[in-house]
């Protein structure tokens, strides 16, 4: 994470979140994904949650909708969720990419490295203290490993992405779950650990101190998230583009603080 973000409230990174999310509706990196997309699907829930989990792409469904997991495989995912005491509303959904792959298919290398970078804004940002990855393509990516979700489901580990230092957590894709009793047996112990990760709290930061900036550059990150604010942010937001700006001193982020269509 940029030394100066760490400097930020939440209703300034989430603004910044917005930022990105403006970014990411126009985005044409990938010329087959941005011609057959309805939306993209950036992400939803909350901006400023310590549990986030990054999926593999949008299907049909969430192209439509613009909105991740929202078919079989996001009930799944909700009710795993429950069983834990969590909502959906408290946890942030993402994806590796952000475009539906057309017909469904594999995210190709290409697509994942032109993606990569929105999904690292989004870590540096939200600031979870947990990420759990959702089988092989954003386990792959975020470990920076080939080793299969097979291998490595139920581990957590501490590592540093971007700047922030969170704790990965890969789990099976509950798409895969959904027809195979055994594997959802297996994710529903994996769910279970989550809990007990979320209690031990984000793990120690980098020291980035070294080369913090002045007060000039956090005023200059101010200003950026400010000026987005009146310009294209998303308007899905609780906070509309052009309402005044939270005194980050006084005003505390809006609750609950989501992200995405709902
Ligand atoms: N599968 C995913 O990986 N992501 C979605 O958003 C939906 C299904």
């Amino acid at each position: 994470m940029p030394p100066e973000e760490s400097e930020l409230s939440a209703s300034e990174r989430r603004e910044a979140l917005k930022e990105v999310y403006a970014q990411a509706k126009n985005c044409v990196r990938c010329t087959e994904l941005a011609a057959a997309r309805k939306t993209v699907v950036f992400g939803a829930g909350n901006a400023d949650a310590d549990l986030m989990f990054v999926g593999e792409a949008p299907g049909a469904s969430e192209d439509e909708q613009g909105v991740p997991f929202v078919g079989r495989a996001g009930k799944l995912l909700e009710t795993l969720l429950g069983e834990i005491g969590l909502q959906r509303a408290e946890v942030f959904i993402a994806n590796t990419l952000k475009c539906r792959p057309p017909g469904n298919r594999d995210p190709q290398p290409v697509e994942i490295e032109n993606c990569k970078e929105y999904l690292y804004r989004q870590v540096e940002l939200i600031q979870p203290t947990v990420i759990c990855t959702l089988g092989n393509f954003s386990t792959k990516l975020l470990r920076d490993d080939p080793a299969g979700i097979t291998r490595v489901h139920g581990q957590p580990e501490v590592l540093t992405l971007g700047r922030r230092a969170v704790r990965l957590y890969p789990i099976f894709h509950p798409a895969a779950a959904l027809y195979t009793p055994r594997m959802l047996e297996t994710l529903r112990e994996d769910f279970a650990r989550l809990p007990g990760l979320l209690a031990q709290g984000a793990p120690e930061q980098p020291d980035w101190a070294s080369q913090a900036p002045g007060e000039a550059e956090i005023d200059r990150l101010r200003a950026e998230v400010n000026a987005s604010d009146t310009g294209g942010a998303d308007a899905r937001g609780p906070q509309a583009p052009g309402s005044p700006d939270p005194d980050p001193d006084t005003e505390p982020a809006p609750a609950p603080d989501q992200m995405g269509l709902f």
